[in-house]
């Protein structure tokens, strides 16, 4: 169908350019769980921008304490300075993290966290004397980020072939997409078959030469909010442990506390060597991540010469400051536990929409990180034919509903389009019923050309 995309009005060429030429309407403002247009058209902010704006957009706790620290300083070189924002964002991420992660270092965004990891990784490898160890192992699919080194670690075909040649080519195993595989995902032996998959991807390359595994506790963006199987995330620490492989977990997009617990690996409490964090933790309030160690981990490469490794923005007071501000507003408003409760709720009634429309093949996420994704055949879990850009339509009719969704679709061959809703954490039962009535008005528009593809 190729849906034309929402622009109300013509403006002229931009000097301005990102992936494509498509334009967008003028955002105005946007406050709490909506955005409105210059043209005064409100949409609610069903992905939180791309997983990001998980307090709700211009929370005046946050604004307030933005502007309060512009009137001291925006700006103090980490080489020149330490600030006051930023040591108290540290101890405070230390006290969210599971214990012994104590070591923070700050960032700007979740490419820049990843690219921290890995390199925090191979120097303590060589601290630590096991110069041998280089190859992270990650997931197929996969998304880590956009930067050279995040992108050799990504299991995203279309996004890395291009640049293949300018990367070190790490190997990788596949996700653990039980429904795919018609596996059962709460049988224990479901978690066992796909962490064997990475003991064998170990032993294949050479555990001497393995130096990290990165995952996602809950998948993001490419794989739609997966939920591994009972006993993986376990059995993944005790594979990496064994083999002295680092684990690293890229709590990117789930951590912060959009799926009901503050990291998507506390719902297994497992704890990994390195943790990369971003979106959710500077909330769209400033680019801001962090990448958390261990002590033990950080210590060897602070007393072997230093960490090799830094960006001219880290540790900057006023991303500090809001970062301090969203996570006391995710306290005070008790907002982990609201996107727990609201999150449980909107996904008993997402997939209320698999009974009239046969095309959603599953429902799954935690919190409120959840995904659906569409299929021509829910006992095969066929994708739609990739030509009807499905994951391009759904979202452009949602969009003219007033209703911000985000889709991938993976094209690795097996897997359709699926599409995140993820709304602020502040969202209550009323944007609940609000998402619903949008999305389904979205879903009906779409319903013609997917059942058509059902029934060939
Ligand atoms: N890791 C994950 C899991 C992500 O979802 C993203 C962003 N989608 C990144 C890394 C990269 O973050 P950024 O876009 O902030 O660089």
């Amino acid at each position: 169908m190729n849906i034309p995309p929402n622009l109300p009005n013509a403006r002229p060429e931009s000097h301005l350019f990102y992936q494509t030429r498509q334009r967008r309407p003028l955002l105005a403002e946007a406050r709490d769980v909506y955005m409105w247009n210059v043209e005064g058209k409100r949409y609610l902010d069903g992905s939180s921008g791309a997983m990001v704006s998980n307090i709700g957009h211009s929370h005046p706790h946050v604004l307030a304490a933005m502007r309060a620290q512009m009137e001291k300083s925006t700006f103090g070189y980490r080489l020149h300075f330490e600030t006051d924002p930023s040591e108290r964002l540290a101890a405070k991420t230390a006290a969210l993290m599971p214990e012994g992660m104590e070591k923070v270092f700050f960032v700007s965004g979740g490419s820049e966290a990843v690219e921290s990891a890995l390199k925090l990784a191979r120097q303590y490898a060589l601290a630590i004397g096991q110069d041998s160890r280089w190859k992270v192992i990650s997931r197929r699919p996969s998304y880590h980020g956009c930067t050279l080194g995040a992108l050799a670690i990504t299991g995203y075909a279309p996004l890395t072939d291009p640049f293949a040649p300018m990367m070190q080519a790490m190997p990788k195993i596949p996700a653990p997409r039980a429904y795919l595989d018609g596996l059962d995902p709460e049988d224990p032996a479901t978690g066992a078959h796909y962490a064997a998959m990475l003991e064998a991807e170990i032993i294949a390359q050479g555990p001497e030469t393995v130096l990290a595994f990165i995952v996602e506790p809950i998948g993001g963006a490419s794989t739609g909010a997966l939920v591994p199987p009972e006993g993986y995330m376990q059995a993944v620490r005790d594979i990496c442990t064994r083999h002295g492989v680092l684990l690293i977990h890229d709590e990117v997009m789930c951590g912060g506390g959009r799926t009901g617990r503050f990291l998507g690996a506390d719902h297994w409490g497992v704890v990994p060597d390195i943790i990369a964090i971003s979106k959710g933790f500077g909330a769209g309030y400033a680019p801001l991540g962090a990448m958390v160690a261990q002590d033990r981990i950080v210590g060897p490469v602070l007393d072997g010469g230093g960490f090799l490794h830094g960006y001219t923005y880290a540790g900057n007071p006023l991303a500090c400051a809001a970062g301090l501000a969203v996570l006391s507003v995710i306290e005070a408003e008790g907002l982990v536990g609201n996107a727990a409760r609201i999150g449980a709720l909107l996904k008993s009634r997402l997939e209320a929409l698999m009974e009239p429309f046969p095309f959603i093949g599953d429902v799954r996420g935690k919190g409120l990180l959840l995904a659906f994704e569409l299929v021509a055949d829910r006992q095969t879990m066929a994708p739609l034919p990739a030509a009807m850009n499905a994951y391009v339509d759904l979202v452009e009719l949602a969009y003219a509903e007033g209703l911000i969704i985000y889709s991938r679709r993976t094209r690795d061959g097996r897997e359709g389009d699926h599409f995140l809703i993820c709304p602020p954490m502040t969202a209550t039962e009323a944007h609940v019923d609000e998402i619903i009535e949008k999305l389904t008005a979205a879903l009906k528009a779409f319903a013609p050309q997917a059942l058509r593809a059902m029934t060939k």
